[in-house]
């Protein structure tokens, strides 16, 4: 029984360490008088399975939420990271600021680390904008590989599979900027296509999430218009837009069909915070209708992405072309290119 702590012990025995630490740390409480002046703070990441007998008067009775910093909050905690380090004149904190959106405080606290390693690694005295935007691209995507050997063919599957990614994000309104389309290997990845959201969403639309699997097929549309082939780099891909039209279906009530019912009660694993099993509390008639709902919507994006390079196949052969020679392509080169200019 997690967080099976109430006032009473528990005679049953079998207890474990986290039963008498809740224990013990409310017998300690209680200890206090109001006026001790003794402040009391502690953190979780998961208030939703806090023992109510830790949140009554006089114990843990007041609770300040703490999300992910937006773009103010992550200039100040920047500033405080930065103060130690000597900065160039060349550095801002509000571009950086503005350039992060998602990062937590601990991430933050990273890239500065990690620009400050890159800057020491060539001798700098100080830290230059370079060396921290080098440092946010490692902690957004992971470490590159250049060591890493990849044969021709290859390359020219990744190089199409991003430019698909990049053209469909290009040609759909509304859908997150794009930071960086590589082709050079980071963390697990053989390429990558980045985007970065405006601002920080809370909700979102219909619309975004379909732009949204219509840009993840993308990739898969652009490697069979141009080489004919289905690949196994599109895994990924295909498992997050299966997931997202499965959430539209099943948890947010944007099928027409299905109209707006939740499917499937989660059993999640409290403590491990994931999801763990899903109950089945519809019949075998709906899992069909379920599962066409699902289809249609990931099909209906995949067709919208086939068109879209369709149309614009000569910017898809540019963007690729420009990816095998240049490797990696920032937001103003994609817009040059797509604007047909050079770069
Ligand atoms: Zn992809």
């Amino acid at each position: 029984m997690p967080w099976g702590g109430t006032e009473e012990p528990a005679w049953e025995g079998g207890h474990d360490e986290r039963e008498q630490t809740l224990n013990q740390l409310l017998v300690e409480m209680d200890g206090f008088e109001s006026n001790d002046g003794v402040i009391l703070i502690s953190a979780t990441n998961r208030p939703d399975v806090l023992d109510p007998a830790l949140m009554r008067p006089g114990r843990f009775d007041r609770q300040v939420v703490v999300p992910i910093p937006d773009v103010k909050g992550r200039e100040a905690i920047l500033r405080v990271h930065t103060k130690k380090n000597p900065l160039s004149g060349n550095v801002s904190l509000q571009v950086l600021a503005r350039g992060t959106p998602g990062f937590t405080g601990a991430d933050l606290e990273n890239m500065v680390n990690e620009g400050a390693l890159l800057a020491a690694k060539q001798g700098k005295s100080q830290i230059e904008m370079t060396d921290l935007e080098q440092a946010k691209d490692k902690v957004l995507m992971g470490t590159e590989r250049k060591s890493m050997i990849i044969p021709y063919e290859e390359r020219r599957n990744i190089a199409y599979h991003e430019s698909g990614h990049t053209l469909v994000t290009k040609m759909i309104p509304g859908t997150d900027p794009i930071h960086k389309v590589t082709i050079i290997p980071r963390g697990r990845a053989l390429g990558l296509t980045q985007r970065l959201p405006i601002d920080e969403k809370h909700i979102y639309p219909k619309d975004y999430l379909l732009n949204n699997i219509a840009v993840f097929m993308g990739g898969r549309a652009a490697e069979e218009i141009v080489l004919h082939i289905q690949t196994t780099g599109s895994h990924e891909d295909i498992e997050q837009s299966t997931e997202l039209a499965r959430k539209m279906v099943c948890e947010w009530g944007m099928s027409e069909k299905m109209g707006p019912l939740a499917f499937g009660q989660k059993e999640e694993q409290i403590f491990l915070g994931r999801e763990f099993a899903r109950h089945k509390d519809y019949s075998e008639r709906t899992a069909q209708d379920i599962d066409e709902e699902i289809k249609q919507i990931v099909d209906n994006s995949y067709d919208s992405a086939r068109k879209i390079i369709e149309e614009n196949i000569d910017l898809l052969h540019s963007l690729a072309n420009s990816l095998l020679e240049r490797e990696s392509l920032d937001g103003d080169q994609i817009d040059k290119i797509v604007k047909g200019e050079k770069i």
